[in-house]
């Protein structure tokens, strides 16, 4: 099958490898949609979770071509999504029964071979039916999945009011939750116009666009409209200096979600003194594990929507372009690589 098949990090070649046969317990996979995520471009360079050699590509749809032999729930033909999240069960953290926590997180794409490939194998308890999606959105799942989990990380009240940096996918999605979770004002800042404004549209949202040079027009901005601050402010840029700027806009009682990822050796400097005044909260949001259900109804019921947040998209064999375009091109949203058309 071809596969994008990296050597090293930073050393790929798109080319010819064997194609894998499912264990007893795991299916085959003919992938039809796979979503380039930021995580793709760390993972090339060798950060996050990332072992090599490696297959990668974590956000992946198909058809199931092959079924092992102790699998029953589950037959050839059948459109699915799976989630890329193998957890040990015999860790630390398993036995607590906080799975996400696994201190052995092996995850299709980053530390296994994942859907940059013509063929994938998955442990059947991982794999859903897809239903009425196409492929393009049940490459959305993951990402919404994850949504999904900073949502519950969030812990919204109703009417609580909600300022959230960015406009990148897993941003918009999570956006469009926290409208159906009973968010009340919901404001959107972003850099980039066009982004800002499918957001804000998808969400019901309010929008201000942030000038990267200019700090202070959207800090002033954001000051004069909402001058007693929110309940939950949430950076999705993954820019610490955005991060950095978070606190100054939680009101008494606020929470600061930390969802966008930073670079590993990024720090931020905090003022206690304010924590323990404003009693704020600073929680993080990681992945997902058991949240594909829920992601999957809500895309099925059209609540989150994503026809409009794929933007670009290129055959495998393209994969250099998309990756550069994730890393540093610009007018994107998501881009996916279509396995379904070899050119
Ligand atoms: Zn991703
Ligand atoms: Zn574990």
């Amino acid at each position: 099958m071809r596969a994008v098949f990296y050597e090293a990090p930073q050393h790929f070649t798109v080319s010819d490898v064997p194609t894998p046969r499912p264990l007893p317990h795991q299916v085959l996979i003919k992938v039809a949609t796979c979503g380039v995520c930021k995580t793709d471009v760390h993972i090339h360079r060798g950060e996050f979770i990332s072992e090599f050699p490696l297959i990668p590509g974590h956000e992946f749809s198909g058809t199931i071509t092959e079924v092992g032999s102790e699998v029953e729930d589950l037959a050839v033909g059948m459109r699915v999504a799976v989630d890329n999240t193998v957890l040990c069960g015999h860790c630390y953290y398993c036995r607590k029964n906080q799975p996400l926590y696994c201190e052995n997180f092996y995850s299709l794409g980053c530390n296994g071979p994942g859907g940059f490939a013509q063929y994938v194998v998955a442990n059947h308890d991982k794999v859903f039916a897809i239903g009425p999606l196409s492929f393009d959105q049940a490459a959305m799942i993951e990402p919404t999945a994850c949504a999904v989990h900073g949502l519950d990380r969030i812990a919204l009240r109703p009417g609580d009011d909600v300022l959230m940096f960015g406009t990148g996918p897993t941003g918009i999605v999570l956006a469009q939750l926290l409208r159906h979770a009973g968010a009340l004002n919901l404001v959107l800042v972003g850099s980039d116009p066009v982004k800002l404004a499918i957001a804000g549209k998808l969400a019901r949202a309010d929008t201000l666009l942030m000038d990267r040079s200019h700090y202070d027009l959207h800090r002033n901005a954001i000051d004069h409209r909402y001058p007693h601050g929110f309940d939950v402010v949430i950076d999705a840029t993954g820019a610490a200096e955005v991060l950095q700027d978070c606190p100054r806009y939680a009101r008494r009682g606020g929470k600061i979600i930390v969802y966008g990822v930073t670079h590993e050796t990024d720090t931020m400097t905090i003022n206690p003194y304010q924590v323990f005044h404003k009693e704020l909260s600073i929680i993080g949001s990681f992945a997902q594990t058991h949240a594909f259900d829920r992601a999957i109804q809500y895309l099925q019921l059209g609540l989150v929507q994503v026809d409009d947040i794929i933007t670009h998209r290129f055959p495998l064999e393209d994969f250099q372009s998309a990756l550069d375009q994730v890393d540093h091109g610009s007018g994107h949203i998501k881009v996916i690589m279509d396995l379904q058309n070899p050119r």
